[in-house]
């Protein structure tokens, strides 16, 4: 018998290239989610349903079975950190950068410097690891402001094109990881459930090489 599976998808602009990617391992939901308001949502198969959440809330609901898997993007999972999580697919998709950034040009500072971010924990992780005492200021959006409202010296962001640090007369200044999002599997239901859940990851590994093979011409 089939168990059920509930897959947990990130908001957003994440949800847009996902769902193609879901389509190619053959799960389609039943309705069209963006025109909806429901949560929870009926796919073609009788036994997986699409819950669809804040990004932040991803690996909160695959770590305690919440939900079977999920995708979240790897900002989103270094900020919350890997415990019970089985990461075993780069979708390649949603791919920017988190980065450090200041005003444009702004000099070096002397003493512990205050860095605006709502990524706190990879914030505190990446200048530990090089030796660099900084206060952490924690906001929820709109990081761009702080440094130009003199409340920090840095923030801590992501970066795709770069335009927003640029139309607000900041610029990038180093760079933290390469970001992208992933599939993540509860390690319970894992094990539980890998019947099931090893041929969706196996058609989703197909997917992905067959569009890496189209973009590489
Ligand atoms: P950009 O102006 O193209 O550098 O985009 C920067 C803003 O878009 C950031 O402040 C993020 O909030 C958002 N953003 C861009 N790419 C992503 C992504 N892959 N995942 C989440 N947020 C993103």
């Amino acid at each position: 018998m089939k168990q059920n599976l509930t897959i947990a998808l990130s908001k957003g602009r994440i949800l847009k290239e996902t769902l193609p990617l879901l389509a190619a391992a053959g799960i389609e939901p039943a309705e069209d989610i963006f025109s909806s308001r429901k949560l929870i949502f009926d796919t073609n198969h009788d036994n997986i349903k699409l819950v669809v959440i804040r990004a932040t809330d991803v690996p909160t609901y695959v770590e305690y079975g919440g939900a079977d898997m999920g995708v979240a993007g790897k900002d989103v999972l270094l900020e919350h950190g890997g415990e019970g999580l089985y990461e075993p697919i780069d979708l390649e998709i949603a791919k920017c950068k988190l980065m450090v950034a200041g005003m444009k040009d702004a000099p070096s500072v002397n003493g512990r410097m205050k860095v605006a971010t709502k990524f706190v924990n990879v914030t505190r992780d990446y200048f530990a690891r090089k030796g660099q005492q900084v206060d952490i200021i924690k906001l929820y959006g709109a990081m761009e402001l702080a440094p130009i409202m003199g409340l920090a010296d840095r923030i801590v962001d992501i970066v795709d094109t770069g335009n927003t640090l640029r139309a607000n007369g900041l610029e990038p200044m180093e760079h933290i990881a390469d970001i992208s999002s992933r599939l993540v599997v509860g390690q319970a239901s894992l094990k539980m459930k890998h019947r099931q859940i090893q041929p969706i990851l196996d058609l989703l590994d197909t997917a992905i090489a067959a569009r890496r093979a189209e973009v590489n011409g």
